[in-house]
């Protein structure tokens, strides 16, 4: 007689740059460990093409079980005003969609563990009632973690606004973290998207763990210091499980424009194209715009750059998505004459490029991302050095991280005073990072993080490990 496996349920929330990594830990839950996965999914009345060619991808397994739970009507549920921000949005959405997790916990026979996003950290009360472990699956850095740990701690310790500290902030497990890099969400105490976030760090102690999409020798500092640093030991945290990175491994490429993107690659010399894009959010200005185009004619190097239409707020709720009819010209937005130009030298693509597929390509030996913590992983498992764009939420961070710690990227200089970075200093990084001594070095780096990211995900791997030993708590 066939047993029956063990079951869990996995909650992201609705972001894409969570929903691609929660669903990479379900597969590999199912695939790796033997699991049975409910992957429960937020939805609302607005229809979603990314969400839905994500969810029917070919590549799910068959003990991967997709549970939508009862859609939210965005038109009904109280969104103060029309300027409420992109948090606050999400943290509202996903509070009204899990007024249903318990019953749906309930009718799928109690899974023997939730592992839940960290904006869904209602989830642990639901847990509770019902006597299922719950975990938190983070999808962005170790460091980062170290910081919304620490967060309740500064909260209590400083009056004033962070960002009108004078000194670089003192975080145990992060470089000094300037006041700059600050992700948006701290940068003014007194609205709700600070409000949000601080409510769902303060319950990171209440989950029986917390997995972190990174790895040891990527974060050793980080992770070590989350795991032992005595300042953690006076905040109650859980267990903490590097189990990274995982990332998206199969791709399907919906249309033509993907598949082209991919035949061009094919005709261009190892490791000689650039690729550029913001995530799937990021925007950039009308006139930065101009000033990346004109700066990457002057580089002369090859690339693919996926152009969106500008806007004056970064990413501010200009939310692209795979497989959207786009009825966006790029040339529009071009400066003219930039297409006919950089004719066989380029390829600019519309609102969205399949990434992974484009990093793991030999030809491309270049990312300029907006280093949200999926690219920059995708990036580093493929071995491509970056160019740190950073655009809104913890991106300026990750940034820093990035170029200063981890040693993978380097960062356009803008002078004090000055609203864009300019064409001048755009060529003279696009040119140091595909043909120049500064990005040997860090391509060199990054080869090495390729190898190690290999080693931590094989079975007798850290990360392999790490995830091992939570599904063993599950198992029994
Ligand atoms: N992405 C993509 N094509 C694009 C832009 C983004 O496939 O043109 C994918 C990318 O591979 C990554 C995700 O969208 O998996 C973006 O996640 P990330 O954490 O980097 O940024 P976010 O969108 O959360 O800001």
């Amino acid at each position: 007689m066939e047993v029956a496996k063990p079951h869990v349920a996995v909650l992201p929330n609705m972001g894409l740059g969570h929903l691609i990594p929660h669903l990479e830990l379900a597969k590999r839950l199912v695939v790796h460990h033997g699991f049975h996965v409910s992957f429960l999914v937020i939805t609302t009345n607005e229809p979603s093409a990314a969400q839905d060619q994500l969810l029917c991808s070919p590549h799910i397994p068959p003990d991967l079980h997709i549970v939508r739970l009862p859609p939210v009507d965005v038109d009904k549920i109280t969104l103060d005003n029309d300027d409420v921000l992109v948090l606050t949005r999400l943290c509202t959405i996903t509070a009204e969609s899990l007024r249903s997790l318990k019953s749906v916990l309930t009718d799928l026979g109690k899974p023997k563990a939730l592992v839940t996003d960290l904006f869904a950290t209602q989830a642990f009360d639901v847990c509770k009632e019902l006597s299922i472990p719950a975990y938190l699956y983070s999808t962005t850095s170790a460091a980062f973690n170290a910081f919304m740990l620490y967060l309740p701690q500064l909260d209590s310790d400083v009056d004033i606004e962070f960002i009108d500290l004078p000194e670089p902030i003192q975080v145990p497990g992060c470089s000094p973290i300037r006041t700059n890099d600050l992700v948006d969400q701290v940068r003014n105490r007194k609205i709700d998207e600070y409000k949000w976030l601080f409510y769902h760090v303060s319950r990171l102690p209440l989950a029986s763990g917390i997995l972190i999409n990174s790895w040891e020798d990527l974060e050793p500092m980080s992770i070590k210091s989350i795991q032992e640093n005595p300042l953690f030991k006076q905040i109650p945290t859980p267990p903490v499980y590097p189990i990274g990175p995982l990332i998206r491994q199969d791709e399907t490429l919906s249309n033509t424009a993907n598949l082209e993107c991919l035949e061009w690659l094919d005709k261009q010399p190892p490791d000689s194209v650039l690729f550029l894009t913001f995530g799937s959010g990021g925007t950039l200005s009308f006139e930065q715009q101009t000033e990346l185009a004109l700066g990457l004619e002057l580089s002369q190097q090859r690339f693919i750059w996926v152009v969106r239409k500008p806007t004056d707020t970064a990413g501010a709720g200009a939310f692209f998505h795979a497989g959207e009819v786009n009825e966006n010209d790029p040339k529009v937005y071009l400066p003219e004459g930039f297409l006919d130009r950089t004719q066989g030298v380029g390829l600019v693509v519309s609102s969205w490029a399949p990434q992974v597929s484009i990093l793991g390509h030999p030809s491309t030996g270049g990312f300029l991302s907006h280093c949200g913590w999926n690219s920059a992983l995708e990036s580093i498992v493929h071995g491509v050095p970056m160019i740190a764009w950073p655009l809104y939420a913890e991106q300026r961070m990750n940034a820093t991280w990035l170029t200063e710690d981890i040693g993978v990227a380097v960062k356009p200089k803008m002078e004090a005073g000055e609203r864009v970075v300019g064409r001048e200093e755009i060529e003279r990084v696009v040119r140091g990072v595909m043909e120049g001594e500064e990005g040997k070095v860090i391509r060199r780096r990054v080869k090495e993080l390729k190898e190690s990211a290999a080693k931590a995900l094989d079975s007798d791997g850290d990360s392999y490990g790490s995830l091992s030993c939570v599904v063993n708590h599950w198992k029994n």
